[in-house]
């Protein structure tokens, strides 16, 4: 059942590992079926040595349909994201050291580069601390979460979610990135911000970004 999409979660952890947003067995990635069944990773294991059979296959309700490991221990909290949020397919979880940090000492990731505006779509909110397996860290995402495609969760990582595998895995890689430069910025000055204008002109062009979609309109990428 769902060999294919199981087969491209365990890529997007593996590419997680790659793109330094976990270590090990951490995090975790689940996904919805268009039929409404949920996907979800087990606990513990690590993306390198999954197997399409590792991943579970269960309903809204959290009751198992197919697979026989110990689901993510983050499953409560990742169906509360489901349930609430209709537009989301995917949700990955990561323990990204840079965006991690800034919700260390920052209530607000407030976007000021073009990469996180398209990335993300605007702001990233730091959640209240709730603790790793918890409904809290589910409740959190959704209460916070807005127009963005991520949070940081105060004192444990990153929630990144999306339409697809594809949009999850973007909007988390970038906004560790955008996190990296934002802090090696602020060791030595105080980082430029950008305009509401500017960050409307950066979401708005990445509809046209790609394979697949139109030619950038040259109105839209005018200097503001
Ligand atoms: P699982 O391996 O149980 O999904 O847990 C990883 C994690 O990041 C907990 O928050
Ligand atoms: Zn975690």
């Amino acid at each position: 059942m769902f060999e294919h999409e199981k087969a491209q979660m365990i890529k997007t952890g593996t590419k997680m590992d790659r793109y330094g947003l976990i270590a090990l067995s951490g995090g975790n990635v689940s996904q919805r079926m268009q039929t409404g069944e949920i996907l979800i990773t087990p606990s513990g294991m690590i993306y390198e040595d999954m197997v399409p059979e590792d991943i579970l296959v269960m309903n809204l309700e959290g009751n198992v349909i197919e697979g026989t490991r110990k689901a993510s221990s983050d499953t409560e909290g990742i169906l509360y994201i489901f349930k609430n949020r209709k537009d989301i397919n995917v949700v990955i979880h990561t323990h990204q050291p840079y965006a991690t940090a800034i919700g260390l000492v920052q209530d607000k990731f407030e976007v000021n580069l073009t990469t996180l505006a398209n990335a993300c779509g605007g702001d990233v909110a730091v959640t209240p601390f709730s603790s790793a397996g918890s409904v809290d860290m589910g409740k959190d995402t959704v209460k916070y979460l807005g127009n963005s495609l991520a949070v940081i969760l105060s004192n444990h990582g990153v929630m990144a979610v999306g339409k697809d595998l594809k949009q999850a895995l973007c909007s988390a890689v970038y906004l560790e990135e955008a996190a990296k430069t934002f802090l090696a910025a602020k060791s030595v000055g105080e980082p430029k911000k950008m305009s509401r204008e500017q960050v409307k002109q950066a979401v708005e062009l990445f509809h046209y970004y790609g394979q697949g979609t139109p030619e950038i309109p040259k109105e839209l990428v005018k200097r503001i």
